[in-house]
């Protein structure tokens, strides 16, 4: 592709806007009509709780099922994102710096005290437009940051499905896109089965609701951790065997960690009494968990999640970088969010955290880091 037609292709369309609507509207009504648990997110320091409609499973199986109708009547092309990759990703930034500025605006003007909808306002404008003014704004019944995510973690399949479609308008599906593309749906279909598990992660409990999120969710999620599908559409890899399995093996032990890690903490945080891998949990001072993947090291989740990355990319060989942006981009994150976290948890548990560091004193990877 020539400098000229990439920049055409990036010129964003009102085509593209309405697809982005048509996708918005179906999420806010699925997501208030479908079924679904009704999960309390963690208590606000005020004492207040919001509750979460987890019905993100539906909401996909039911859009794939009707995007694949449509395709079937040749009501819908397969290849319709793929064929406006570029031209869905400029409208959807535009559309991010809109949602932020008005977030901005409303939400400086908020006199609510509450946790979700208090402002944090500094002298600082571009700081505040960057992290978000509340913790929970809403709009028309719906909790903007769960819906964003949602919106995200869903684009990234329709993008990687969309892609899959071109791969077969062009008789070009090759091995190493079947794995990337069951790899990516294991990992997204695990999310929304796990969806509840989202309510209590930092970014729902802790970060405000900013252009940092907001593009996080909508731009960066979708469009960059489908490079690897981007990039398999337009170069050819050829996978021995033995890397097969060894990429299986990656994505299998990846997943075990992360699943495992994220799982144990969430049935800690319900129930402290739970087993842990068959017998009662180790914990420091009434709150934290030792035992498990927690007792290996303090963020294993991270771990697993850096492994799953890893293998998304592995099928894509070792010939260009470009594949590997996603997990050099998680590394990075990880590492500055694990340094983040580490310091509220400082904060929040002082002395217990103190004693949490010295019988576990690995950060990500057990004797390394
Ligand atoms: P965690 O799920 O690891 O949550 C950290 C919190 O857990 C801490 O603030 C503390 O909160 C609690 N905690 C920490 N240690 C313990 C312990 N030993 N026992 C009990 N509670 C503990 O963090 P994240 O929200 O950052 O990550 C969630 C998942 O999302 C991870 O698997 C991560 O890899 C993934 N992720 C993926 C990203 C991507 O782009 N793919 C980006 C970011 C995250 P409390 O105050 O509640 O005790």
């Amino acid at each position: 592709m020539d400098l000229n037609h990439l920049l055409n292709s990036l010129i964003p369309s009102w085509n593209s806007a309405g697809l982005l609507l048509v996708y918005f509207t179906y999420l806010r009504l699925a997501g208030s009509v479908l079924p679904g648990k009704l999960v309390p997110g963690v208590t606000l320091s005020d004492g207040s709780r919001l509750y979460y409609r987890c019905n993100g499973l539906a909401s996909l199986v039911l859009l794939v099922a009707l995007l694949g109708l449509g395709a079937w009547a040749d009501f819908v092309s397969p290849a319709v994102i793929a064929d406006r990759g570029l031209e869905l990703l400029s409208t959807t930034f535009i559309f991010s710096v809109i949602v932020t500025s008005l977030l901005c605006a409303v939400g400086s003007k908020s006199s609510s005290q509450s946790s979700s909808l208090k402002p944090y306002v500094t002298r600082n404008k571009l700081n505040d437009w960057w992290l978000g003014i509340q913790l929970n704004p809403h709009f028309m019944g719906i909790d903007l940051k769960f819906f964003f995510v949602r919106a995200g973690m869903m684009g990234w399949l329709l993008i990687n499905l969309s892609v899959l479609g071109k791969c077969f308008e062009n008789s070009s599906l090759s091995q190493s896109m079947i794995l990337y593309q069951l790899f990516c749906l294991l990992y997204i279909l695990d999310y929304f089965i796990h969806e509840e598990y989202m309510t209590s992660t930092w970014d729902i409990i802790a970060e405000r609701l900013g252009f940092m999120l907001v593009f996080g969710d909508l731009v960066w999620i979708p469009y960059t951790f489908s490079i690897q599908g981007w990039w398999l559409l337009y170069n050819k890899v050829e996978l021995t065997t033995a890397a097969v399995i060894a990429n299986c093996f990656v994505f299998l032990i990846g997943y075990m960690v992360f699943r495992g890690a994220n799982k144990q903490k969430h049935v800690f945080k319900k129930n402290p009494k739970a087993l842990i891998w068959g017998r009662p949990p180790k914990v420091i001072g009434g709150k934290l968990l030792v035992s498990g993947y927690w007792g290996i090291a303090r963020h294993c989740n991270y771990l697993g999640d850096l492994l799953l990355a890893l293998s998304f990319s592995l099928p894509c060989g070792i010939s260009s970088p470009v594949p590997y942006f996603y997990p050099i981009y998680l590394l990075i994150l990880l590492i500055w969010r694990e340094r983040r976290d580490e310091a509220r948890c400082a904060q929040k548990y002082k002395d217990v955290w103190a004693e949490y560091c010295n019988v576990v004193p690995w950060r990500i990877l057990p004797y390394v880091y």
